[in-house]
C-alpha cells in the first residue's frame, strides 16, 4: 500500500490510514466489538478524530 492510498490523518497519533475502524483497532487497541457498537450508535463518531487528506 502506497502513501497516496492513505485518506485519513489521525489527530491523536498523527498517523495516516485508509480505514478508520481498522486504525482504531490496530493502532489504538480498540476491540472490534467496541468500534462496531460506537459506529452503530453514531456513524460519525470518529469524524472529529480524523482529518481527511485531500
Ligand atoms: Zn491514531
Amino acid at each position: 500500500m502506497s502513501e497516496s492510498d492513505m485518506k485519513y490523518l489521525c489527530r491523536t497519533c498523527k498517523k495516516k490510514c485508509d480505514d478508520i475502524p481498522k486504525h482504531m483497532m490496530s493502532v489504538h487497541n480498540f476491540s472490534k466489538t467496541v468500534v462496531e457498537s460506537q459506529l452503530k450508535a453514531n456513524p460519525n463518531c470518529y469524524n472529529n478524530s480524523f482529518e481527511i487528506i485531500e
